[in-house]
């Protein structure tokens, strides 16, 4: 037999002594009859799906009987949700965002990503690049990790992401809701009966504007002519937009400040007239700041600043209409952590590596393969390098959970 990186056996005892107590907690989705579930199981076997349970007490006692590894449900609303998918029956879906640390360039990455090519056996710490240094496969392996950096980073995108939904979309509280993954993001949940029948194109452009995809500065005030008070109050994009250049051009960040080095002359002069186009911002009208930057240095420059203030969001999966999701207040079969719902109102003071660990418990002895320094609660635990260790049940399930471990009898 392989070796037992994770200990599967182990880990699902766990978490059938977590339901048993926990699975109360386990809120079924809203008109849960007409919903799919999906199952995948500690053992590596493929997801049980196409599954469905008609009322709270018969999810609860499946969870408890199969304590599987991960729980997820359809973002999609069917007339028979038990049947293969061309013949379910579409009614219509939840929008769901995705906001994942995967899609985001944080520094952290260099400390606790790693990278291993199948081929020739280099390494490297980062993300995995395109072909390997070493021999030019293309043949890797990529282990990633979460740390406070990349999850504050994934938190400040679903606070962006909220503002433009209340403020832009003006959906009410009561529809939106949001759920650390367990991992690495949040999901943000639009369940307003109104957002169901929307088709992919429909969500593809509530995606774009989100993301400020295709932005026109034209658009957005600047452009000759236009008369007016200062954009920065405006509403929507024109505000948030304006808002962004402001901030940008008064605390420009290195990029803008390496953008100007390599394109010389012409960027070099918005920075010497940049107290200029900050009272323009702040004054109106929004077509004044076309005296001092050209249209295309102007694009170049909000496109900059755009992307500071847009959502980053997945948007393969926020427009996909048959995804399943992950079922909150489940456990995360890749860390051990409870995915959770959070409200509006706590995001900004939440902590998912201190609320949402589920394991209270004594000392485990396990054997790490490899781990890089993490933090769980108040407690910070590793590096690691091939080494016996013995943790608190959380740390030891975190870690067995991302199979850089095995339990040691
Ligand atoms: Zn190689
Ligand atoms: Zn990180």
């Amino acid at each position: 037999m392989a070796e037992d990186w994770g200990s599967a056996s182990f880990l699902e005892e766990q978490f059938r002594r977590y339901y048993k107590v926990g699975v109360g907690k386990v809120d079924p989705p809203l008109e849960m009859e007409r919903r799919e579930f999906g199952f995948l199981p500690f053992d590596g076997g493929v997801m049980i799906r196409h599954t469905s349970f008609s009322d709270p007490s018969q999810l609860h006692a499946f969870i408890m009987e199969k304590a599987p590894a991960h729980i997820y449900y359809s973002s999609a609303y069917y007339r028979e949700p038990r049947s293969d998918m061309e013949s379910k029956g579409w009614i219509g879906a939840d929008m769901v965002f995705d906001i994942d640390a995967d899609h985001m360039e944080t520094p952290c990455r260099m400390n606790h990503d790693a990278w291993r090519c199948n081929l020739c056996g280099a390494e490297g710490m980062g993300r995995a690049p395109e072909r390997c240094p070493k021999c030019g496969g293309t043949n890797l392996e990529e282990e990633t990790w979460i740390c406070d950096i990349c999850l504050d980073k994934a938190k400040g995108e679903a606070q962006k992401l909220l503002d433009i939904l209340i403020q832009d979309f003006g959906i009410p509280l009561e529809y939106l809701k949001v759920n650390f993954t367990g991992n690495r993001g949040y999901h943000i949940h639009i369940t307003a009966p109104w957002i169901r029948g929307l088709d992919q194109r429909a969500r593809r452009e509530i995606v774009d504007y989100v993301t400020g995809t295709g932005m026109r500065i034209e658009l957005l005030g600047f452009r000759p002519g236009v008369k007016g008070s200062s954009p920065l109050h405006g509403l929507g994009w024109r505000g948030r937009a304006s808002k962004a250049l402001y901030d940008y051009l008064a605390k420009p960040p290195p990029r803008l400040l390496e953008m100007v080095r390599s394109k010389g002359k012409r960027m070099r002069s918005i920075i010497d007239s940049r107290d200029e186009i900050l009272r323009v911002l702040g004054e109106g009208p929004p077509s004044g700041i076309l005296k001092y930057l050209g249209r295309e240095s102007l694009n170049r420059l909000m496109e900059e600043a755009v992307r500071e203030q847009a959502a980053a969001v997945d948007t393969v999966v926020t427009t996909d209409i048959h995804r399943l999701i992950r079922l909150p207040n489940t456990l995360n079969g890749k860390t051990g952590l409870i995915a959770q719902p959070v409200s509006v109102e706590e995001l900004e003071d939440y902590d998912p590596l201190s609320s949402s660990i589920a394991f209270k418990g004594g000392e485990v002895p396990i054997y790490v393969r490899r781990a890089p320094m993490f933090r769980l609660g108040g407690e910070k635990y590793g590096p690691f390098k091939e080494e016996l260790a013995s943790l608190p049940l959380a740390a030891a399930i975190f870690l067995l959970c991302r199979k850089a471990a095995r339990i040691e009898r």
